[in-house]
């Protein structure tokens, strides 16, 4: 593997990722937030259990929701970086292959804040395994609810996972298309797609959350 993750890290690291008079943070070509992750687990987390009380057809529907909420954000945040001038200047001098982008966005990944990301496994175009030490969802959870019998709720993490996936190998961010609304369809609902389920979370008592993407059967 080519890429340094921990030198992306570096770099990130020292870009000044703050807001502006206009309280914008601009930055790999988007507005960045910087957002109490607590509000946003809390909101997540009072749909699920609402959910979760009614029945298990609302709780898939919740569920479903917030991974979407994930892929929009996969869409928008990882793309506008695998688009961006800071992508260009710091991540592809490292790049030599397909899989080197899914490294690189991970790199990314572990300067944002979100957990630390690790690349368990990667079969190119089928398969991407992404464990996390201490997802904010997973942290979050676990500070305000008893630990879970069943069922992840790292839900960001995993519409990200699938849209890493989409966004390098089902759409070609390489060959560099415009993030518009028709790419975003194709991305995550036409026929050869990438979906992922968390198959581990630290929120129902596993070490650390693992999230899988594979492509959409059919
Ligand atoms: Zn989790």
């Amino acid at each position: 593997m080519a890429v340094d993750g921990d030198a992306i890290v570096r770099a990130v690291g020292t870009l000044p990722l703050v807001g502006n008079e206009e309280g914008l943070i601009p930055a790999f070509g988007l507005y960045l937030t910087r957002h109490f992750a607590t509000f946003y687990n809390r909101t997540s987390f009072a749909l699920l259990h609402a959910a979760e009380a009614r029945s298990p057809e609302a709780a898939a529907v919740a569920r479903a929701s917030l991974v979407e909420a994930g892929h929009v954000c996969a869409f928008n945040t990882f793309g506008g970086i695998m688009l961006s001038q800071e992508w260009e200047a710091v991540v592809m001098p490292m790049v030599e292959s397909t899989e080197d982008w899914v490294h690189g966005i991970v790199g990314v990944v572990n300067a944002l804040g979100w957990g630390r990301w690790r690349v368990e496994a990667l079969r190119g175009g089928e398969e991407l395994t992404v464990s996390i030490a201490n997802s904010y969802e997973s942290e979050g959870y676990l500070a305000d609810y008893p630990r879970r019998d069943s069922g992840g709720v790292c839900f960001l993490a995993t519409g990200g996972v699938a849209g890493i996936m989409n966004l390098v190998y089902h759409g070609d961010i390489a060959a560099r298309p415009a993030l518009d609304d028709a790419f975003y369809q194709q991305l995550f609902h036409a026929p050869g797609r990438f979906n992922a389920r968390e198959v581990a979370c630290r929120a129902a008592g596993a070490d650390r959350c693992e999230v899988v993407a594979r492509r959409v059967a059919g």
